[in-house]
């Protein structure tokens, strides 16, 4: 198991192999950092130069002429997205951000009455949702402290779904959560909690940034109530491309909390009147003009998910991630590393956290060594192979560089402080 030929072997058998040499990898590095920053494929280029080509042949035409008209452009990646997630094509758009979506969702559906004012969350979600969420309550005028309800962690890695049920009661009006932690890498489960959360009459709405291309959703059949997303972590849309919003069709025919033209019904956009006519579908969660050129990318990166699918994607990453931990168990015992992801594969997504009291150099000289991972303070090592375009071979090279940098103590060489961006 701990050979090179081991993991060439099971390289060998990898049914996703080919699609390793669709993606740009830099010669000599081993990039372990998909669950931040998602590499380019051969697809997405293509698919950013087509749009690019319409524009430079169209000019403002562009909106409804070339391969892919940019006024249907969100919609479609729309589409595209829906199978990844076990969604309908009209419950899903692609527009804005992870945070705006969760300000559109929230200014949308949350609707404090009576004694039922409360939010719940958890007190390990991705800052950015936190802020979105106390900004929220202020706008109502409502105190963060009292509103915002953070479900604890026991151990400070993962949660509980039973500490999360127990918060649910009568005065909570919405429930946002991530699908899959982006520290520890837990997969929550959505479909028992949404069931929970609708015993108490609760809505329900995910952050799957860390889940969507790594694991399998079936919003639709969890009867999950919103969703929101970014697409330039395992979906490979590029730095800032544009992200993801679901809504079941439950609560199509809302008028959307953050209103803009792009919500419009499609056909009554252009009648420019001032009263808005939102779409009956997902695409009213939209504001204003899309960001095509960020959004062109995913028509190449979506069609490779279309094609692997989410199942063969998953079993692979799951291969990997256990690969990866059993090494560091068998190679890296005497070096005070904690495995601080579930162990369970069914509780994993697709990447493994490391603890180590000193992460942060560690990282430094896994870069030096040609390998990037990334850190997240105080201590933390995530390593994410990726189903699409890591191998088994990597997994054993990236053990087998954290030991000889733990031997030959080369970390010592660099500061145990993280840079701007970590
Ligand atoms: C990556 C990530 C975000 C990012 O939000 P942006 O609006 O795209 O900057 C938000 N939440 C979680 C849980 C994330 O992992």
């Amino acid at each position: 198991m701990n050979t090179r030929e081991y993991a060439q072997q099971l390289d060998c058998k990898d049914p996703l192999k080919q699609y390793r040499a669709e993606f740009y990898l830099q010669p000599g590095t081993i990039y372990f950092d998909g669950n931040s920053l998602g590499l380019l494929s051969k697809r997405a280029e293509a698919s950013l130069h087509n749009v690019l080509h319409a524009w430079k042949e169209h000019g403002i035409d562009g909106w409804l002429k070339g391969e892919h008209p940019w006024f249907y452009l969100s919609e479609k990646l729309g589409e595209m997205t829906a199978l990844l997630i076990g969604a309908k094509p009209s419950e899903v758009v692609v527009s804005g951000s992870t945070t705006v979506n969760l300000h559109q969702i929230i200014s949308s559906f949350y609707k404090p009455a009576g004694k039922r004012t409360k939010i719940l969350a958890d007190e390990l979600n991705f800052p950015t949702d936190i802020y979105a969420l106390k900004s929220q309550l202020m706008t109502h005028g409502l105190d963060p402290d009292e509103h915002l309800i953070q479900v604890k962690s026991q151990d400070g890695q993962t949660l509980r779904e039973e500490d999360i049920i127990e918060a649910m009661n009568d005065e909570v009006a919405f429930l946002v959560l991530s699908g899959v932690l982006y520290r520890s890498g837990q997969i929550i489960d959505m479909e028992r909690l949404t069931k929970e959360a609708h015993q108490h009459g609760i809505l329900v709405a995910f952050d799957l940034c860390h889940s969507i291309g790594a694991i399998p959703h079936s919003l639709d059949d969890w009867n999950v109530d919103f969703a929101f997303w970014c697409t330039y972590k395992h979906l490979n849309g590029g730095p800032g491309a544009v992200a993801g919003i679901y809504v079941n069709e439950k609560h199509f025919g809302t008028h959307p909390g953050l209103a803009g033209w792009f919500g419009s019904h499609k056909e009554k956009q252009f009648d420019l009147e001032h009263d808005l006519t939102p779409a009956a579908n997902a695409g009213m969660m939209q504001i204003g003009t899309p960001h095509v050129l960020s959004a062109a990318p995913l028509l190449g990166s979506l069609s490779i998910f279309e094609e692997v699918g989410i199942d063969q994607i998953r079993e692979k990453s799951v291969k990997l991630t256990d690969y990866l931990i059993q090494l560091v168990d068998a190679e890296l015992s005497e070096f005070d590393f904690q495995v601080r992801s579930p162990r369970d594969a069914s509780l994993r997504g697709g990447h493994v956290f490391l603890e180590h009291k000193e992460a942060a150099r560690i990282c430094k000289a896994l870069k030096a060594e040609g390998v990037i991972p990334d850190f997240r303070a105080p201590s933390g090592i995530r390593l994410a192979p990726v189903a699409l375009y890591n191998t088994f071979e990597e997994v054993w090279e990236v053990v087998q560089i954290l030991k000889r940098i733990m031997k030959e103590e080369l970390y010592k060489k660099f500061d145990n402080k993280r840079d701007v961006v970590a």
